[in-house]
């Protein structure tokens, strides 16, 4: 039952109806026994200064940042996890007496997909395709775990050397288009290839990313961050040529456990955040 020591968190983003975070987080907090309420925070970009001084004096305890707010919410908080900087997002929210505090938790949700696969990305040839806000955590992932180098492939080298150029001096990465002979060469020396586009999420299952998969080695780990569907057209094709897979699951149900963790100091169960997440995705 919630009462008036009941701690409040929630979801801020715009539009928030779709989220499974509610259910996931809630159905955590009460397994750990813990006086806390999950809820929804549509707030319009042009309301986000606002709310977020709302949350403020209403002595929020924390809450997760999704799409449009990410990048917009960090001025308005009093510190931000380096994570989060070097990352240019915010996705949880800690309140710390006072102070809010801005975090990243997608980078420990990526490193859970690779603990999950039981792959290591120390000193490995990375290879990754698209560069937009997912991309951000996943390379800083792969430099905070001391990958030998990254290859970036995407459609529009040009628009994604700004990714590059942000994570210069943290790690060797070059931006190739994915049609470039290159590429195919960077491929072919891979030990781990990871998805951040859209390409094959649902409605758009039979899409592929337009990779010469066959030229990666067998033993490379193919990691699609989409989590719907379960498996990708590429995590099929994968497995079909032999190579070991993992998909977004870890990933999702993982940032949702690090945000559980920063705000309540307690383990969250990770099997249940997990099987309720599966219920509710397509
Ligand atoms: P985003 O910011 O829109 O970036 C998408 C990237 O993919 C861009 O580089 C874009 O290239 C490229 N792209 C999109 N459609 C393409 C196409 N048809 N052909 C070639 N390139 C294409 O999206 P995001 O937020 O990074 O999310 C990407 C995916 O990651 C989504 O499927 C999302 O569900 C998933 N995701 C999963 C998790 C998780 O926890 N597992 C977390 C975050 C995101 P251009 O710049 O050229 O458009």
């Amino acid at each position: 039952m919630f009462t008036g020591r009941t701690k409040n968190l929630g979801i801020l983003g715009w539009p928030v109806e779709h989220s499974l975070s509610p259910a996931m987080q809630n159905a955590a907090l009460q397994k750990a026994g813990l006086d806390y309420v999950y809820v929804a925070l549509p707030v319009q970009p042009k309301h986000l200064g606002d709310a977020v001084a709302g949350l403020r004096h209403m002595g929020f305890a924390g809450w997760n940042v999704t799409i449009p707010h990410k990048s917009e919410i960090l001025p308005l908080l009093d510190d931000v996890h380096e994570d989060a900087r070097v990352i240019g997002a915010v996705n949880t929210v800690v309140r710390s007496g006072e102070k809010l505090i801005g975090y990243n938790t997608d980078v420990a949700g990526f490193l859970a997909g690779l603990e999950a696969a039981g792959c290591t990305a120390e000193g490995k040839h990375a290879v990754m395709l698209g560069a937009g806000g997912a991309a951000r955590a996943v390379l800083w992932g792969l430099c905070k775990s001391r990958v030998s180098d990254i290859v970036v492939g995407v459609r529009n080298p040009q628009k994604a050397q700004t990714l590059a150029d942000d994570f210069r001096g943290y790690g060797r990465i070059s931006v190739l288009h994915w049609a470039d002979n290159v590429f195919a060469e960077a491929l072919s020396q891979a030990e781990l290839l990871i998805n951040t586009t859209p390409i094959g999420m649902y409605p758009k299952v039979d899409d592929m990313p337009p990779v010469e998969l066959k030229r990666l080695p067998k033993s490379a780990l193919v990691y699609d961050i989409i989590y719907t569907p379960e498996k990708t057209k590429l995590l099929q094709e994968a497995e079909r040529l032999g190579h070991p897979i993992v998909n977004g699951e870890p990933m999702l149900v993982g940032q949702g456990a690090e945000a559980f963790r920063l705000w309540t100091g307690v383990q969250p169960d990770e099997a249940l955040m997990r099987r309720i997440l599966r219920e509710g995705l397509v």
